[in-house]
């Protein structure tokens, strides 16, 4: 099936090429200072429909808004497009920007595509124009009463021909990349959400691709907990969804989840160069490709790393062998710089890096200490424009709010939140973002949160507060999160999906994500012989009586799981049914 879907991708840019893309260069009178180039292509056709792609490149003053007419020869209709609003009047075709993307500095470009019919012959329009300025490929003189045939300023001058001309440059980087558009509905995820009964509610989300291992750069087909599509499809079948951004997880350091065993990586504590050259390098050079330039490529980077190195370290409580290892030889923060300065110094991709959740750094001990670290650590890279924001919650189960609890005095005094100042990851995202900007991250960070599977709707939602009674009687009788303790995080039973993605809920933050596709495991219950690597950790297991980190509690995973990134389609049901908001 993947095998099949690759060579109609195959066969889909070989008809691009065949097609044809045409630029238009033409010499009209001046104006000001606009110029534009188009390139418009037939990226494929069949019976009577066709889809288009429409590259316009900005060569004069920057634009604030913009608009591309053009008009069909053949009686062409436009049906649905995207990266731009479409209105067409018999002919004539008119494209407006979006909300966000109508701001193009020079060199930038925009990529509205859309799909059409065509009764036969479909020629490729010849004249385009853009803020009614036609487009030349290159700017005409300014000054008012200048000849524009003034020598020298020749618009066919050799050597300006936008056909040459290098790719678009994405231009300066977007302060929300999430806002406007559509993200990348990861084809692999959609099918199998799609194989549950009532998947088809939730599979048109957008949800990250996880690069888990080295070959997953080049896709997995043999394995079961990834696929068998690598960076370059899913980027390119994000080119063509006509997705404004897509998701992908960094998730490979040395010495991997050093403070449980689910998903131990491929690379040993000391192997930074592999990292560097074998993992983040051709990574980069593939989000680097002028061919995606386009779109958004946010990349989430290396979870549950730093605060294992605050938290599960000698002299505290959860100190393991490994986390002290990756503590003495520094490569969580070798690697983590350098992939965010590899990837942050490409111009259309944006980086978030992990920022735990509040039931791992929300405690006084842990709060500033991790946010000086992440702090470090990307200031390690080089710069601080490295990075783009911060995520809490990745693949975590804390709930978004808890609409029935106010974190106090006494509250704080209770099991369940155990002196924490924070009872919830919206006002714990929101605050952390606060301090990072304390340590030295820039005034404009955005903060992710991970909300797939931290709904806890269902018939175990509490409807009000409970208010007699212990306190703990009062805590627990009013929580929407209903986990045995806040350190349990595999396979969490009784859990529902979170909020749908959403772009810029609430203030500091530029999205909720569903970063952890639902139904996707996270480790198996049981220990499974796997050719993956995959670890075997009692986390995952319904039957374990716990640890420092959950307080010695059952561990509250549901049964018959398996290994982490398999498919698990009894647990993806159960999101559905407890989701909240419900579906
Ligand atoms: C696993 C990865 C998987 C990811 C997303 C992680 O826990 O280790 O293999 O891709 O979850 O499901």
């Amino acid at each position: 099936m993947s095998r099949n879907r690759k060579r109609s991708l195959a066969i889909a840019s070989v008809a691009a090429v065949g097609l044809g893309g045409l630029s238009v260069i033409q010499a009209l009178p001046a104006s000001a200072a606009t110029g534009c180039s188009v390139t418009y292509t037939i990226a494929s056709q069949w019976n009577n429909g066709f889809q288009g792609s429409i590259a316009v490149r900005n060569v004069g003053d920057a634009w604030t808004s913009w608009s591309l007419t053009f008009s069909f020869a053949n009686g062409q209709r436009v049906s649905q497009g995207w990266n731009g609003r479409f209105a067409q009047s018999g002919t004539q075709v008119t494209v407006s920007n979006e909300s966000w993307n109508g701001s193009v500095a020079n060199g930038g470009s925009v990529n509205p595509g859309f799909t059409g019919t065509h009764t036969g012959t479909n020629a490729v329009p010849t004249a385009f124009s853009v803020n009614g300025v036609a487009c030349t490929g290159t700017v005409t003189p300014t000054t008012p009463g200048t000849n524009p045939t003034t020598p020298g300023t020749n618009p066919t001058t050799p050597g300006t021909n936008p056909t040459t001309s290098p790719p678009p440059n994405p231009g300066q980087k977007v302060d929300n990349p999430y806002s406007g558009g559509q993200g990348y509905r990861n084809t692999e995820w959609q099918a199998k959400a799609n194989s549950v009964s009532g998947g088809s509610r939730i599979a048109n989300n957008p949800t990250a691709v996880w690069i888990d291992r080295i070959a997953a750069i080049n896709g997995t087909p043999n394995s079961s907990s990834n696929g068998a599509f690598g960076v370059r499809e899913h980027l390119d079948d994000a080119l063509r969804q006509g997705a404004s951004y897509i998701q992908f997880v960094i998730y490979n350091l040395p010495g991997r989840d050093c403070a449980a065993l689910a998903s131990n990586g491929e690379l040993g504590a000391t192997e930074i160069g592999r990292y560097r050259t074998e993992y983040i390098d051709p990574i980069a050079a593939i989000q680097a490709d002028p061919k995606y330039a386009s779109l958004r490529i946010i990349n989430i980077i290396e979870i549950d790393s730093l605060p294992n190195l605050i938290t599960n370290v000698a002299g505290r409580g959860g100190e393991t062998a490994q986390c002290n290892t990756m503590k003495a030889n520094g490569n969580y923060q070798a690697g983590i710089a350098y992939a965010l300065q590899k990837l942050g110094a490409i111009g259309n991709v944006y980086n978030y890096v992990d920022a735990a959740h509040h039931g791992w750094i929300g405690w006084d001990d842990n709060f500033r200490p991790s946010a000086q670290l992440i702090a470090d650590t990307v200031r390690q890279s080089g710069s601080v424009n490295n990075v783009h924001g911060f995520i809490t919650n990745t693949a975590n189960y804390s709930a978004l709010q808890e609409p029935y609890i106010t974190v106090n005095d006494q509250t704080r005094q209770s099991k369940w939140i155990d002196w924490n100042r924070y009872n919830d990851e919206l006002s714990f995202a929101q605050a952390f973002r606060t301090e990072l900007t304390t340590q030295g991250m820039p005034s404009n960070i955005g903060m992710l949160i991970d909300t797939s599977r931290n709904g806890w709707g269902g018939s175990a939602r509490p409807t009000g507060p409970r208010t007699t009674g212990t306190i703990d009687e009062q805590v627990n009788g009013s929580r929407i999160d209903r986990r045995i303790h806040k350190g349990n995080w595999c396979n969490q039973s009784g859990a529902g999906l979170g909020e749908r993605p959403r772009v810029a809920p609430a203030s500091g933050i530029d999205a909720y994500v569903w970063v952890k596709p639902p139904g996707e495991s996270d480790g198996s219950s049981r220990l499974i012989d796997n050719p993956e690597g995959k670890g075997f950790d009692r986390m995952c297991d319904p039957t374990y009586t716990g640890n420092y980190r959950n307080g010695n509690n059952l561990s509250g995973a549901l049964d018959n799981a398996p290994i982490s990134g398999a498919w698990f389609p009894a647990q993806v049901t159960q999101l559905m049914q407890n989701a909240y908001p419900p579906l």
